[in-house]
């Protein structure tokens, strides 16, 4: 069979896919029982503005889509990464370990140019004109040079061990792989609130005693010890209200962005807390990387065998098992898988935020600031109120807002 008639039927599901995703965030829910549902918590102004949102950006998702399948398309099947391969190990007189960081760069310089209109409009033109956005150009500029030399960083610092071990160990390298991989993931959510974080933002520790009072007493009665709870400038980039719980071991702390502080009742921001205490209460950054242990080293393992076939080896580009073209390839079917084991990741997600809601409503008990908080994020954000259930069990990483209201109605009858 020619080539490009097997690189059709690989990508043609997934081009469907992309196809059928936005036709439904166009539709959005029609059901009039959903509307109905909405309208109990939210106006027909508020459905209005997030259809609003949702679709003024809809309408970026087949720019993205087909950057990405040129991007990979030309790099791996019209053999382009084949030649940066060559004319790099050329430059590097055949040391693959010196050609990798250049060949990174490349890749990541070109896809930071190819997105970056996109990701300008998005900011520029969606984001500010829903008064969202508050990031100047030149914030934007240093996130966009920051982000991509982090990338480069990171990538060639992961690559280099695990493209030496595929070209040492031809016969088992995917289980060391893993432990490399992993090994160095969970160095990175350690170090990162020290490290990493603080390149794209400032940290204070949170500046109301009486705040932080309640905070001590909530965490101490959750049996958790939250020494750390800090401020994010988030208001230097965006309006949107988050917090957030990070890091591993010594460096975990619970992040609460200036806007939420800002915008927020007392309580409000208590039962934020108490969310994010939820999810440090279970356990859910070390679950998160025990799965994504599990998914390495099976992914590692399938390629593996994928990469023994030199029919294989030769359909995405690759002149050798070891072939830096593998770092091409990586990204390329993690996204492609990613699409199809997306349900379970969500579904998984789903669950551990309503642990994480249900620990909040037990440790504050008080449902009414549960509500309000969660009426107050959804105007903030112009959510779409009537997203597409099929995308929502595809993509929802949080349960629908009226789900969560409903839960604290529920959690406020049960009482
Ligand atoms: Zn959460």
């Amino acid at each position: 069979m020619p080539k490009l008639l097997l690189v059709i039927i690989l990508l043609a599901p997934f081009v469907a896919w992309d196809a059928a995703c936005y036709v439904m965030r166009e539709r959005g829910d029609t059901s009039p029982a959903r509307r109905t549902e909405v309208l109990r918590h939210f106006s027909e102004r508020q459905i209005e503005t997030g259809r609003d949102h949702v679709l003024r950006h809809n309408k970026l998702t087949p720019f993205y889509r087909a950057i990405f399948y040129l991007f990979y398309g030309l790099l791996l099947f019209a053999g382009l990464a084949g030649k940066l391969e060559s004319f790099l190990l050329g430059l590097t007189n055949g040391r693959w370990w010196a050609a990798l960081p250049l060949f990174v760069l490349a890749l990541l310089t070109a896809q930071t140019l190819l997105y970056l209109p996109l990701s300008a409009y998005r900011e520029f033109v969606i984001e500010r004109g829903m008064g969202l956005s508050t990031i100047t150009v030149g914030t934007w500029a240093a996130d966009r040079l920051k982000s991509l030399a982090l990338n480069w960083v990171i990538v060639s610092l992961v690559a280099l061990p695990v493209l030496w071990l595929v070209r040492s160990l031809p016969g088992g390298w995917p289980l060391p792989a893993a432990g490399v991989i992993l090994a160095l993931s969970a160095f990175g959510i350690w170090i990162s609130p020290w490290v990493i974080d603080p390149l794209f933002n400032k940290f204070t520790p949170l500046d109301d005693a009486r705040l932080e009072q309640d905070i001590r007493a909530l965490s101490a009665g959750a049996g958790l010890d939250v020494e750390r709870v800090y401020v994010m400038d988030a208001s230097r980039r965006a309006l949107y209200l988050n917090a957030y719980f990070t890091g591993l071991g010594n460096s975990r702390r619970v992040v609460l962005y200036d806007t939420l502080v800002k915008e927020c009742t007392h309580d409000e921001v208590i039962s934020v807390v108490a969310h994010e205490l939820g999810h440090w209460k279970h356990r859910h950054v070390a679950k998160g990387f025990l799965l994504e242990a599990l998914g390495v080293t099976v992914g590692l393992w399938l390629l593996w065998l994928l990469l023994n076939s030199a029919g294989i080896r030769e359909f995405f580009g690759l002149s050798s098992p070891g072939s830096l073209a593998l770092i091409v390839l990586l990204p390329f079917l993690i996204s492609l898988t990613g699409t199809v084991i997306s349900p379970a990741v969500s579904a998984l997600s789903r669950h551990f935020e309503r642990q994480a809601d249900t620990t909040s409503l037990e440790l504050t008990n008080n449902p009414e600031a549960f509500i309000s908080l969660e009426k107050r994020l959804v105007e903030h954000a112009r959510s779409d109120l009537l997203s597409s259930p099929l995308l929502h069990t595809f993509y929802g990483s949080h349960p629908l807002p009226e789900q969560r209201i409903a839960r604290a109605e529920s959690w406020k009858t049960s009482r």
